[in-house]
């Protein structure tokens, strides 16, 4: 079994006494700063102007030019979109850095793909919250946090590991624990799991089964209540208990058909898919499709962000949405 850190089993604190610049001010950025400033750390912001400069403003912290932010501090964690990262650590970034700083991110991506190239001179790790920002600030309020993991990828001062531990306690992850991997398994396993699973699997799952219910003529609204509504309950089953605690809760007659059908839908060859997917992902084809096309003013990323807005199962989702207080129902404007 792998090492799990708690708060107790982390007892030197080498983040004490250092400033610490968070770069960006959005999802993850206003939940690290601000979990680190309740836990006593001098923490400072660096952005551009703009909204997340007026909301981190408004939150009490002291906010700078990213220049500014790099200059004054010892650790400098990188909170900016991945596809921004390489542009703004080239120019505000870099020219900051001194020997013996430590350059930080939440996901491996810009430095397992060699996007980032930093000086040998600095410590670089990650700690990567498994979670979204909201929920690690949200859980970290309530007394508890989500679980992250840290990686080491260069130790310049020999205290990296332990700023990494400390990095990890400061925003509250060793409350519900810390485990350690590396870059690449970090980045591979973390672009796998949102593509195959999480995000792309589940999402075409749903509006298959979506399009199939609605193609033989069923009610669109009572569609969606099979395949998306209901999808969180059996979620936070598995959630609590795996899947045979899911299983436990549902009738024998679902059970059944989750055993009889679930393979005839997920078959053999959706699995050698999965492997083609992670298969660019571990050479790169994934990360350079989507650095071109953020080149290119994200032409492809924007086509299909729109096309997915518009299908069926949005509509009748909002519209339904509306009709249940109990869902607290959120709008996103198309972006
Ligand atoms: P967001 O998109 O939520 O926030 C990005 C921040 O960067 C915003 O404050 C934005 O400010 C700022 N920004 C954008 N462009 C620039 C620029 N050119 N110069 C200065 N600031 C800029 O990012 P996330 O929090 O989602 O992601 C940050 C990192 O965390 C990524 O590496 C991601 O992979 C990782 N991560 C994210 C998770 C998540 O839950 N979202 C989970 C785990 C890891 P503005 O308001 O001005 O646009
Ligand atoms: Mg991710
Ligand atoms: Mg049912």
């Amino acid at each position: 079994m792998t090492k799990v850190f708690y708060d107790n089993t982390v007892t030197e604190d080498a983040l004490q006494g250092k400033k610490i610049a968070v770069i960006g001010y959005g999802s993850q950025g206003h939940a690290h700063s601000q979990n680190l400033k309740d836990n006593g750390y001098d923490v400072v912001i660096g952005i551009r102007p703009g909204k997340s400069f007026d909301q981190a403003k408004e939150d009490g912290f002291e906010v700078y030019p990213v220049e500014e932010a790099v200059k004054q501090s010892d650790v400098v964690m990188i909170l900016l979109p991945d596809e921004i990262q390489g542009q703004v650590y080239k120019e505000e970034i870099e020219p900051n850095l001194d020997e013996g700083n430590a350059l930080v991110f939440a996901h491996g991506f810009n430095i397992h793909f060699k996007v980032i190239q930093p000086p040998e001179n600095v410590d670089v790790f990650l700690v990567a919250p498994k979670g979204p920002g909201h929920l690690v600030r949200r859980t970290f309020a309530e007394g508890s946090a989500v679980p992250a993991l840290y990686a080491v990828y260069q130790d310049a001062t020999g205290k990296a590991t332990q700023l990494a531990l400390s990095y990890a306690k400061g925003i509250g992850a060793t409350r519900a624990g810390v485990i350690g991997t590396s870059f690449e398994e970090e980045t591979e396993t973390d672009l796998f799991g949102e593509q195959a699973v999480l995000c792309g699997g589940v999402t075409k799952l749903i509006q298959s089964g979506f399009e199939t219910l609605v193609e033989a003529g069923y009610q669109p609204e009572i569609a969606y209540f099979e395949v998306l509504h209901e999808m969180k309950l059996i979620v936070d089953l598995m959630y609590e208990g795996g899947m045979e605690n899911m299983r436990y809760s549902i009738s024998n007659t679902a059970e059944f058909g989750d055993y009889v059908s679930g393979e005839r839908v997920i078959t053999p060859d959706v699995k050698d898919n999965m492997k083609a997917v992670l298969k660019d992902i571990q050479t790169g084809a994934f990360s350079d499709r989507f650095i071109k096309d953020n080149e290119n003013g994200f032409e492809e990323f924007l086509r299909m962000r729109k096309e997915q807005q518009g299908h069926q199962i949005e509509s009748v989702g909002r519209d339904l949405r509306d009709m249940m207080p109990f869902v607290k129902a959120k709008s996103i404007q198309s972006k």
